[in-house]
């Protein structure tokens, strides 16, 4: 409204802007952004910035290049990094074809209308992520694996560089408004977790990408490199995004049934089951990398097998002891290199198909799974999920509903990259081969 946008320029004039970053994410996940000088904030805010997408990964389709960016007002946030005399502050944008619809091939609309759907039955899906990283060292202004606490004699703390940079990080994203629940330095060395607050799943999006920017900015000012990277160091944890998942319906937490089984409502439970029943195809997008599956091993906390539980941390699932608001399902299979909003918008789509449904999940398993033989994970039904990311992407294309919630541009645009990164890979002679076969043959 012409309110609205009056009230947000007051504020950017109040906030000394000088520079104003449009930001939107390409198919992948990556952050992307158009500076505009501040002269220009009446018009974005009105109209939309025109860019040219034919140049974004997974937006290409020369006939559609023109395209406009309408900032979310509410998502303006001054970045803390610059100085408060020439402020600088972004907008998460959508994005628009020069038509005015609403380009399919933007995460955020593929995200968007998955929460629309699940409007339509008076839900609102609320996630909230567990991201994982490292801390590495930078070497003539590249990334190595090195920790930032290598050598012995600092094997369980992280030294007094890796702590500050932790709490440099903290007070950056609390200056952006995030409310940071929870840190701890994570079970490898140089590995950190920090935990912000859960909201909708859109907002929680717009979160996870504006998090892993500033994590990265914050830590490059100190010298060192964060990393997302799902499994960078083998033979030690890999990182994971374990997603905390739930529904609300009248402001009111729809997973919890006091009088329930385990407190968990019939809501709860179809959810559960519409995930597992999806859970091969939504690994497409919730692990979108080859060295995901690298992650995805027995013996790291990471899932391999499509199964649920209220206790065992061995499962996909896993229902965390809270009650009450707090009552949610966490989905660990995904890894921070997804595209959020793609991910959650398939969650979303394969909760709500069990709940609409009325799915009924397999009994939970309170076993560790890895201690069962592959006779008794059959008995039990229990799927493995998809060892690599041709076998996820071909999941993914015999899955109809997942491929619906995409929608085709973004299934096609995903196509594209699967051939191409596996074809590289498979094609490529590895360190391991040879370190396997050159002296034996
Ligand atoms: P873990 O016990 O697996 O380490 P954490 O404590 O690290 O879990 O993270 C819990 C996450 O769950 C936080 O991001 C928190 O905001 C989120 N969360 C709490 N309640 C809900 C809810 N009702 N719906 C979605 N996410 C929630
Ligand atoms: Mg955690
Ligand atoms: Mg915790
Ligand atoms: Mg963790
Ligand atoms: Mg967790």
């Amino acid at each position: 409204s012409r309110d609205a946008t009056s009230a947000m320029l007051e504020r950017i004039e109040k906030d000394n802007v000088k520079f104003l970053r449009l930001q939107f994410t390409d198919l992948l996940g990556m952050p992307k952004n158009v500076a505009i000088p501040v002269k220009q904030a009446e018009k974005a805010l009105t109209g939309g910035i025109g860019f040219d997408g034919s140049s974004i990964e997974g937006f290409v389709r020369i006939e559609e290049s023109d395209m406009v960016l309408k900032p979310d007002l509410s998502t303006y946030t001054l970045l803390p990094w610059r100085s408060r005399e020439c402020a600088e502050a972004r907008f998460v944008c959508d994005v628009y074809l020069a038509n005015g619809r609403p380009f399919e091939g933007d995460p955020r609309y593929v995200l968007r209308r998955a929460m629309e759907d699940a409007a339509k039955d008076g839900y609102v899906f609320n996630t909230g992520p567990e991201l994982e990283f490292f801390l590495f060292k930078m070497l003539d202004g590249r990334p190595t694996t090195q920790f930032q606490d290598v050598g012995g004699y600092f094997d369980l703390a992280p030294t007094d560089l890796a702590e500050d940079v932790r709490r440099e990080i903290i007070l950056a994203l609390t200056e952006m408004g995030f409310e940071i629940e929870a840190s701890h330095h994570e079970v490898a060395e140089s590995q950190h977790e920090i935990d912000f607050k859960y909201s909708d799943a859109l907002h929680t999006a717009d979160n996870v990408i504006t998090f892993k920017f500033a994590v990265k900015t914050m830590a490059l000012m100190r010298g060192l490199h964060a990393s997302f990277m799902a499994k960078p160091i083998y033979g030690i944890c890999g990182s994971g995004m374990h997603t905390n998942c739930s529904l609300a319906k009248d402001g009111v937490n729809a997973f919890f049934d006091p009088d329930a089984p385990l407190q968990l409502s019939e809501t709860c439970m179809h959810f559960i089951a519409g995930l597992l029943k999806h859970a091969r195809a939504i690994t497409r997008v919730a692990n979108p990398t080859i060295n995901s599956y690298k992650r995805l091993v027995p013996g790291y906390e990471a899932p391999c097998y499509v199964s649920w539980s209220a206790s065992n941390r061995s499962t996909l699932v896993r229902v965390p002891a809270p009650r009450g608001n707090s009552t949610r399902v966490e989905f660990r299979s995904p890894d921070p290199t997804c595209n959020p909003y793609l991910a959650f918008a398939a969650m979303l789509t394969a909760g709500m198909e069990g709940v609409r449904q009325k799915i009924e999940p397999p009994a939970g398993v309170d076993k560790n799974i890895y201690h069962m033989t592959p006779e008794e994970r059959r008995r039990a039904g229990i799927e493995t999920l998809p060892g690599d990311l041709a076998e996820a992407h071909q999941a993914l294309l015999a899955d109809d509903l997942i491929c619906r919630a995409l929608g085709p541009h973004v299934v096609e645009a995903l196509t594209n990259v699967a051939n191409a990164e596996w074809d590289a890979y498979r094609t490529m002679v590895h360190p391991w081969e040879l370190d396997r076969y050159l002296a034996t043959y």
